[in-house]
């Protein structure tokens, strides 16, 4: 097949196939885009204008001549060979982002290592490409602000000096294949994803530089065609090595929208668009019903919308509109729905601590895009409405969200049970965070870094997650069930399962929050015994454990490695823990039915290597068991207590990992609740007199 012809057959499809992906806001077919004079993409000539004419903006233009200026006077060289992947650029003992202290040299910061093999050069190769990618945008902007023919011309030189060396490039991936081998590799980079992000940069600088005069005819037809639409072909004939779905193809079709918007060229939009592979394509497999991106980490959500924008920017310009498509704009939407009272964000799967303000900028682009209010809003930084925000269930996603109260008692308990998530999901079922007393407590590390070996040893193990863990080994990936979720004015409840995380396992979590106070019950049933370890990171420091005895010898297990500084106590039926905060608050966390079992107290991984968290990890010795938690915030008139109650069926009792009950006592009177694990409840279960369809909770006597 010829290069192209691919493309040709792709968009073909996509245009017959557009009423069916398109979710709402539907029209039957994209008219031909219009592609006006340059520039066109990042900024019209009309728009330059008004900025040169807008004294408000007069500090901001002074700022990009001067740093062009900077940029004019430092000339970097385009590297004349090819880069390699970015991450390669930094300690493997430490995880530190090398310093170059000469193109052959490269120091750690950290412990001061010196690399000077060739694949740490050629990342930090990559490091200047992407430096020079965005010059060109820069020097592009700068030109069409200032009408600086100097700025054109840099521009020009790299780009045409690119356009030389590209195609002398060969194709080569990360780990080392070459040529035709390297099949998500790249020419320029090593991977395909970036030379898609690269030639976005580039078209958007020459889009603006193009119009200077000392650009000549056969310079525009060259960077045209043996850069911008060479990579932009180049990543169509390849794309289909790369997981549809993923956020990879997200950026293709940026590349494809901005490449086609600059280069007028009409098949690469609607590639871009309704291609088999385009926007319209991934709104209806790549985005979850709960409007996030199926790959179930935030970096990745706003990492595909930050394509998406580009996409629909440069689709806006040629003439086409997607404001009305409800789909797309959950995105936009979707992130809230899971960020904690203060605005932040757990850290499922491969995702970094983050918080909706930091993604700002996005919610500025959408509320002007969807003329939203709510977004524009946000985009101002107002996240007031944050901390009243209702309980949510993410079912497509596979998160239980569940919020009480408000100010500075706002709490937030979230389970993830659900989907794996793909390649950047971890073996996490049934994980809890916890956010409570102002701040996250219970967390999940995220990714820490793709560059250090904790990545793999730690983050990507089920140790490293508030779960249970079997006999040392990480989960399967599986997806897990939500069985019930259910929100009344004064608790708010979720049950969910996973029979597939461990063979002949079935594990259930209920979790019952109050305005005062987390029930977490974690049921494990199986027929052959097996070590059950309940782990539970959590902030703070640590009261309830002076009689602990230090640990002779390492904890054996997957990623139990990384615990540090264990101690241990045999198992009691009753104890209570405290996790004090810096402000003085404590979350008291009381655990019940751990006679015969043993009590461990370590240290694991937080976000960073040196962010040492507290964990608290419960093993039994058992076939089936049940572990009951308590998590107190002190806002109830505590400390509660924890009574353990068995749960009944016409006159016999359940075992515990069918059926049990709790009752919660403090200052404040007494509560029962009660919960049925088993696939099929029965409807008849009984706990202290009180039946239980699913789950039950009801005070026994009147608040005091
Ligand atoms: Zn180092
Ligand atoms: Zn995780």
């Amino acid at each position: 097949m010829k290069p192209g012809m691919r493309l040709v057959a792709a968009a073909c499809f996509g245009v017959f196939s557009m009423a069916a992906l398109i979710a709402d806001g539907a029209s039957p077919a994209l008219r031909a885009p219009v592609f006006g004079p340059r520039p066109r993409f990042l900024f019209t000539h009309e728009e330059l204008d008004a900025w040169r004419a807008d004294p408000a903006k007069s500090n901001e233009l002074a700022q990009i001549a001067a740093r062009a200026e900077a940029l004019l006077s430092a000339r970097r060289a385009v590297p004349d060979r090819e880069g390699q992947w970015i991450f390669y650029y930094a300690c493997p003992a430490d995880g530190a982002r090398l310093r170059p202290e000469s193109p052959l040299a490269h120091r750690c910061p950290v412990c001061g290592k010196m690399y000077t093999d060739e694949r740490t050069v050629a990342a930090w190769r990559t490091l200047v490409f992407n430096e020079l990618d965005s010059e060109v945008r820069d020097m592009g902007i700068a030109y069409g602000l200032t009408g600086d023919e100097r700025f054109a011309a840099r521009a020009r030189e790299i780009l045409l000096r690119l356009a030389a060396l590209y195609p002398s490039f060969e194709r080569h991936d990360r780990w080392g294949r070459t040529g035709l081998l390297a099949v998500v590799g790249g020419r320029r980079y090593s991977q395909l994803l970036d030379e898609a992000c690269g030639v976005i940069q580039l078209a958007a600088g020459y889009d603006l530089a193009a119009p200077a005069a000392c650009f000549s005819d056969g310079d525009r037809r060259l960077i045209e065609e043996k850069l911008l639409r060479l990579i932009a072909r180049e990543t169509g004939l390849f794309q289909h090595f790369i997981d549809e779905r993923c956020n990879h193809q997200t950026w293709f079709n940026a590349a494809y929208a901005a490449v086609g918007l600059v280069t007028g060229d009409e098949e690469l939009m609607r590639e871009a668009i309704c291609g088999s592979r385009g926007l319209m394509f991934q709104l209806a497999s790549s985005v979850t019903d709960d409007g996030l991106w199926y790959e179930g980490a935030i970096a990745y959500h706003f990492y595909a919308l930050s394509a998406i924008q580009t996409t629909l920017d440069a689709a806006r310009r040629a003439g086409w509109d997607f404001s009305s498509n409800g789909r797309l704009k959950s995105l936009w939407e979707g992130p809230s729905k899971i960020s904690y009272p203060d605005g932040s964000l757990p850290v499922f799967h491969d995702s970094d601590r983050a918080s909706l303000a930091n993604y700002r900028s996005f919610f500025e682009w959408a509320g002007r895009y969807f003329k939203d209010p709510v977004l524009a809003a946000m985009g101002r930084g107002d996240f007031a409405s944050e901390d009243r925000k209702p309980s949510a269930v993410l079912a497509d996603t596979g998160i239980a969200v569940l919020r009480r109260n408000s100010g500075k008692d706002a709490v937030c308990a979230m389970m993830d049970w659900g989907k794996h998530g793909g390649a950047h999901g971890h073996p996490d079922k049934l994980n809890m965070v916890l956010y409570a007393l102002g701040r996250e407590l219970a967390l999940d590390p995220g990714r820490i870094s793709y560059s250090v070996p904790e990545y793999r040893t730690w983050c990507r193990t089920t140790a490293a997650h508030n779960t249970v863990v079997v006999n040392g080994a990480d989960q399967d990936e599986s997806d897990g069930a939500l069985l019930h979720f259910e929100e009344t004015g004064s608790f708010v409840s979720c049950l969910a399962a996973a029979d597939r995380a461990y063979p002949g396992l079935r594990l259930s979590r209920w979790l019952l929050l109050t305005d005062g106070w987390l029930l977490d019950v974690f049921a494990v049933e199986g027929r052959k015994s097996s070590e059950i370890d309940l782990l539970f990171h959590c902030r703070g420091e640590v009261g309830g454990a002076e009689d602990f005895a230090p640990l002779e010898k390492p904890l054996e297990g997957s990623g139990y490695g990384h615990l540090k500084n264990i101690r241990s106590a045999p198992g009691r039926k009753e104890a209570a823990f405290e996790f004090r905060q810096p402000d003085g608050r404590s979350l008291r966390v009381t655990a019940a039915g751990d006679e015969g079992g043993v009590f461990l107290l370590g240290e694991g991984i937080g976000y960073t290597l040196n962010d040492r968290v507290p964990c608290l990890m419960r093993r039994r010795k058992a076939a089936s068991t049940v572990f009951v938690t308590l998590y107190d915030f002190g806002t109830d008139g505590g400390p509660n207590r924890l009574d353990l109650l068995h749960g009944e069926e016409s006159g016999k009792e359940l075992p515990p990992w069918q059926a049990i009950g709790v009752r919660v006592s403090g200052e404040r009177g007494s509560c029962v609740a009660g919960v049925d694990f088993r696939q099929n409840p029965s409807g008849r279960a009984k706990v202290a007199g009180h039946q239980i369809r699913r789950m039950a909770f009801c005070f026994e006597e009147p608040r005091r």
